[in-house]
């Protein structure tokens, strides 16, 4: 694989970390995890150099010669239409070489999962998706994290991603973070000033933009310990079953008071229908305080639909996706619903 010249440092500690970061910020330095995300960012320069050129196209019948990314008509994929994301990624000065990678490898404090005193999980950055999806703790007790980890990719990306990687990209469309927000997860953000945390839903800005700062690193996820007759499920609808990004991913955390008993609080988040993970606040508005039934367990689902911002991609159409998140949000609440009162 060709890639650009860029130094590997290898810091010891965090703080060392976020010098590394703070120091060489202005020459361009990047963070390595498992680097599955970030190996592709980096050959995006040199693509671009490579893109073919049009010398007549539907969008330029003269021959105009041009990239032919801009050949795509405007109604197009918008990642590779003109002013897209492709687009905007080939030209986004932040993915030009950077001069240092600073590698995560090192730092244990960044890796495993572990049940703390207070009943809540602690999963390091650096935690592979594999571990994830193979924890029992996990499929036990954050199941939508486990089927958001067993969806990603394929055995050999889920081996060397990791959750830090998955949620740092924020990408609209990242198995593991549209779980993550749906489970309440917090991050923890260490800096050179010091450390901070975020709610996982508040992290994501937009396609690759989050509120993560230049000297800053994802050092850990905390999710609440689980609440008695609750649950969750993460579903990937995607055209294919592996390697393949999700066309709409819908995650579904659901308490109870009592195992028959009305909705203590439920958190619905949907994956690759806006520019972010997208928590649908107003499922709650629906649920809260009531048992809930079929007709508002659908009446839940349509309200869900009103907080998607979805967009026509190659991978499904504006208005399939919002027929697929009403019906995913159906689906799951339904069988949460009967997980808790079949406990
Ligand atoms: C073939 C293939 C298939 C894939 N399929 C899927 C899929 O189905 N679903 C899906 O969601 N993703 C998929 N991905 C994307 C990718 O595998 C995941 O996002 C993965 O979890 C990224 O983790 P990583 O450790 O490899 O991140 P890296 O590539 O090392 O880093 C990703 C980005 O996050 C930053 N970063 C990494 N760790 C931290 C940290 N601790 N703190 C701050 N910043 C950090 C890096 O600087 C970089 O910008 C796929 C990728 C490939 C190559």
């Amino acid at each position: 694989m060709i890639l650009p010249r860029f130094d590997v440092l290898v810091p010891q500690t965090v703080p060392e970390a976020c010098a590394m970061l703070a120091k060489h910020a202005d020459e361009g330095v990047r963070i390595l995890a498992g680097g599955t995300d970030l190996l592709v960012d980096l050959r995006r320069p040199i693509v671009a150099q490579h893109v073919p050129r049009c010398d007549g196209c539907p969008t330029h019948p003269e021959g105009k010669v041009v990239s032919t990314i801009e050949c795509l008509p405007s109604d197009s994929d918008p990642l590779m239409a003109p002013g897209g994301s492709l687009r905007a990624a080939l030209e986004d000065p932040r993915h030009a070489s950077p001069a240092y990678l600073v590698s995560l490898h090192k730092l244990k404090e960044l890796k495993g999962i572990e049940r703390l005193a207070d009943g809540k999980l602690r999963v390091g950055a650096l935690t592979t998706i594999t571990e994830i999806e193979r924890s029992p703790e996990v499929r036990q007790n954050w199941t939508a994290l486990a089927d958001g980890a067993a969806d990603l990719g394929s055995p050999l990306v889920r081996n060397r991603g990791t959750l830090g990687g998955n949620i740092a990209n924020a990408r609209p469309a990242a198995d593991t973070a549209v779980p993550t927000i749906a489970l309440d997860g917090e991050l923890t953000l260490h800096g050179t000033s010091g450390t901070r945390t975020v709610a996982a839903k508040d992290f994501p800005r937009g396609p690759g933009l989050s509120v993560i700062k230049p000297d800053e690193i994802l050092t850990s996820v905390h999710f609440p310990s689980p609440l008695p007759h609750s649950d969750s499920a993460y579903y990937k609808l995607a055209n294919r079953k592996a390697l393949e990004i999700s066309t709409v991913g819908v995650a579904v955390w659901l308490a109870l008071e009592e195992s028959n008993g009305p909705v203590k609080d439920v958190r619905v988040a949907l994956g690759a229908v806006g520019p972010t993970p997208i928590l649908a606040e107003s499922v709650r508005e629906v649920l809260e305080g009531k048992v809930p039934d079929e007709k508002m367990i659908k009446q839940a689902a349509k309200a869900a639909v009103g907080d998607a911002r979805p967009i026509d991609d190659h991978r499904g159409a504006a208005w399939y996706r919002v027929q697929m998140v009403e019906l995913l949000t159906a689906r799951l609440l339904t069988t949460v619903l009967e997980r808790i009162r079949g406990k």
